[in-house]
């Protein structure tokens, strides 16, 4: 095959989503009115397939905040971390997120995707071992097939399978790096964090965290899966981004245990990309007080994921997980995901739609997502437009309570 023959078969591929009738791939916001409502060709939609968790993109501290730094800082640092892009401004948000999070040493990076592939690629390396979750998000095993390590993959939520893995490295489990997320993104699904520590502690070897969707949404404090399953001692290092609770743009690489300073002259993809710019730093650190002042966001967005969740299950959606931000309704094909989207959005209601193979276990998914900022009518609509779908769409009778696989 020439070299661009390749896209041709790219294109191909997305030819089979344009026809099921839907242009879900790229879908564009034309116009993003709040943290919940937008508009898709010509239609007013209630967002609801976003990571905007606690719907802080408008805030108005953290919009100040940005117009603020962008009048007195300019529109971009033109330059890398380690040449002239680190501004007093990434310096205090990593201070910030050392006090936010109760870590030693924290690095900020200029997206999640580059903070996980930098990290990881960095901290192993020839000879070492990464033993990682299989449904680990792009940037992990990016970030793994990088560092030059030897990669295995553990059942996906399983910690005896992880046992059995580190068993048969013997020795080498001291130098062996173990990734799991906290909430997955695709289910919401969340990984028995607790356990995992247990048996990385009981084998010897270190375990890296991306906690890009349960940091802010999790924790009595909103610090993420480690607090909220009482184990943030035990983690050796956290990754996250700024694009989902944070509501901007960037990544961070923070740890308890040990001082990660030393890495910043390491890791390429810190030293040879261009850092944040000050608008979006001073957003993220307004949002990053926002998170630990107000406890109430979390409160409200689970509130939100509960009622979706119990309304989807009763009308019969087979639901992916126990309910939190991310509500999967799995569909019986390709084709019936696509129509499904289809109508929500014809109904105003705007989901992802994951078909193989975009998700875990090549499963055709709906992947609605839920908002601090859902105001009771947004939820009402997006209920309605689940609705819908369950009348012309599905013929299983109606459970009481939702399935969950
Ligand atoms: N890790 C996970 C689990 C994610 O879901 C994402 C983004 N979807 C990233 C990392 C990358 O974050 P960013 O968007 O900041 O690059």
């Amino acid at each position: 095959m020439s070299l661009l023959e390749k896209l041709e078969a790219a294109q191909r591929s997305q030819d089979v989503l344009k026809a099921l009738g839907v242009n879900a791939i790229g879908a564009t916001i034309d116009v993003a009115g709040s943290a919940t409502e937008g508009e898709i060709a010509g239609n007013r939609v209630v967002l609801a397939g976003t990571n905007n968790y606690l719907g802080l993109t408008f805030d108005q501290a953290c919009v100040d905040a940005a117009v603020a730094a962008v009048r007195s800082h300019g529109t971009g640092t033109t330059g890398s971390r380690l040449a002239n892009g680190t501004y007093a401004c990434h310096a205090a948000l990593e201070d910030e997120l050392n006090a936010f999070l109760g870590a030693r040493s924290s690095i900020v990076f200029t997206t999640g995707y580059v903070a996980n592939v930098g990290t990881i690629s960095t901290l192993a390396g020839p000879g070492d071992v990464i033993v990682l979750d299989a449904d680990s998000h792009a940037s992990i095993y990016e970030g793994a097939k990088l560092s030059g390590a030897e990669v295995y993959r553990f059942r996906h939520n399983d910690p005896d399978d992880l046992a059995k893995r580190l068993r048969r490295l013997g020795e080498r489990a001291s130098r062996t790096l173990v990734i799991v997320e906290g909430l997955y993104s695709m289910l919401g699904d969340v990984s028995p964090l607790k356990k995992i520590c247990e048996v990385k502690d009981r084998y010897g070897a270190y375990l890296l965290l991306d906690d890009a969707h349960s940091f802010g949404t999790m924790g009595a404090n909103g610090r993420g899966l480690a607090e909220a399953q009482g184990c943030e001692d035990e983690v050796d290092f956290i990754t996250g981004t700024f694009s989902k609770s944070l509501g901007s743009v960037g990544g961070y690489c923070a740890s308890r245990k040990h001082d990660i300073n030393p890495l910043r002259a390491q890791i390429r993809a810190y030293m040879f990309t261009a850092s944040s710019t000050p608008s979006v730093i001073a957003s993220t650190r307004a949002a990053l007080q926002l998170i630990g002042r107000r406890p109430e966001l979390r409160t409200r967005l689970w509130q939100n994921a509960k009622r979706v969740h119990s309304a989807l299950g009763s009308l019969g959606f087979t639901l992916g997980a126990d309910f939190s931000p991310v509500i999967a309704t799995i569909m019986d094909s390709p084709q019936q995901a696509a129509s499904a989207w289809q109508m929500l959005l014809d109904a105003g209601v705007y989901v992802n739609l994951v078909v193989p193979p975009g998700a875990p276990k090549n499963l055709s998914i709906l992947r609605c997502s839920l908002s601090a900022a859902h105001t009771p009518d947004q939820i009402n609509q997006i209920i309605s437009a689940y609705a819908l779908v369950a009348d012309q769409l599905m013929d299983r009778p109606k459970a009481v309570a939702g399935g969950s696989i």
